[in-house]
């Protein structure tokens, strides 16, 4: 009894041997060593050095922990990075009066608002007022229009991100069936256009599903590669996934857990110790799509410095 009990368990939170975890903290690492050396070539070729700055309104603990991530980052690699800490209840145009100056500052390459904003800011306003030049985060319509007709441009980070994971990883995505949950303007709706695109990581059927979508289960059962954004954990169950599919986990859900110091713990949107036995390759929470995100965000930082996208 004991030894089916164990074998039983095991079974059920094995990982196969033919699963892959991807793992993005990694992949992040390699593009900061990268990066670093690109920094000191950028600084001795023009005497400058790549400048982020990063807008944070309130005291949103996920969001504090985001942007010193972000702030972390920049140092790692020796770019200059500037944070800009604002009041909860800063008017919207006190906040307009922030970005216009950011704008206009010829020492900044790229800045970012982190979101989510307090309500009573309008963030469609913010989007629309950060100078498309310098959005790295790529949320800018400018920008979103130009990633739609596969035109140079800031990609979203966090799209941007996992593409770079499907690279590194060798992962196939032509002819593809990828299912997208969830239509955000910064993770869904950019990662199903830039999978259906005509380019090395993507040319893939693409279905976008959202909370409207009729037979969801059944739609992703059918997926080769799921993307999950929707900001519910462990939505994504072992029964919905096709045995050997590859699932990116964008979901960061804190949940509470009282095992552990904090009396919490972060997952994702999948139910990573389920799924992951049926699943050829796996994204991880922490440590998979988040750190890539930054990637994309110095990236795009780096571009704006070099001048590779916009004069
Ligand atoms: P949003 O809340 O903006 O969007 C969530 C999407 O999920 C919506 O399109 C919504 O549908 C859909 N959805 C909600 N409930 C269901 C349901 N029951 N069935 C199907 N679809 C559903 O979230 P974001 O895109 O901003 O973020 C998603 C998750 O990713 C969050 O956990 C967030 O924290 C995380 N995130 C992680 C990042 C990273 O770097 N790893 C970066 C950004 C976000 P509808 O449109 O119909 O309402």
């Amino acid at each position: 009894m004991v030894i089916f009990l164990f074998y039983t368990y095991l079974a059920a939170t094995k990982s196969p041997r033919s699963m892959k975890l991807i793992d993005g903290k990694a992949v992040s690492e390699e593009i900061k060593n990268t990066l670093k050396q690109d920094v000191i070539d950028y600084k001795n070729r023009t005497g400058r050095v790549p400048h982020l700055a990063a807008i944070l309104v309130g005291d949103n603990p996920a969001s504090k922990a985001y942007v010193s991530n972000k702030v972390k980052s920049c140092q790692q690699v020796g770019f200059n990075s500037t944070l800009i800490k604002l009041e909860e209840d800063i008017s919207e145009e006190q906040l307009l009066t922030h970005i216009r100056e950011l704008n206009e500052n010829p020492d900044i390459d790229g800045f970012i608002v982190q979101l989510p904003l307090p309500k009573h800011i309008d963030d469609v306003k913010v989007t629309l007022a950060i100078d498309y030049k310098k959005d790295v985060d790529g949320f800018h319509p400018v920008n979103f229009g130009r990633m739609a007709q596969g035109l140079p441009c800031y990609l979203p980070a966090t799209p941007f991100g996992i593409t770079l994971l499907l690279e590194r990883y060798n992962i196939e995505t032509a002819g593809k069936h990828v299912v997208v949950v969830g239509r955000s303007n910064i993770v869904g709706t950019p990662m199903s256009i830039l999978m259906s695109r005509k380019s090395k990581t993507g040319d893939a059927t693409v279905t976008l599903t959202h909370s409207r979508t009729k037979n969801l289960a059944q739609i992703v059962s059918q997926a080769d590669i799921v993307v999950a954004a929707i900001g519910i954990p462990g939505f994504i169950t072992e029964d919905m996934v096709k045995e050997g599919a590859v699932v990116i986990d964008v979901g960061i859900n804190r949940v509470e857990d009282e095992s552990t110091e904090k009396g919490s713990r972060l997952v994702g949107d999948v139910d990573f110790v389920k799924v992951r036995g049926r699943s050829s390759f796996i994204t991880p929470v922490p440590g998979g799509v988040g750190p890539m995100t930054v990637m994309g965000l110095l990236l795009n930082t780096f571009k704006s410095a070099n001048k590779e996208i916009y004069n």
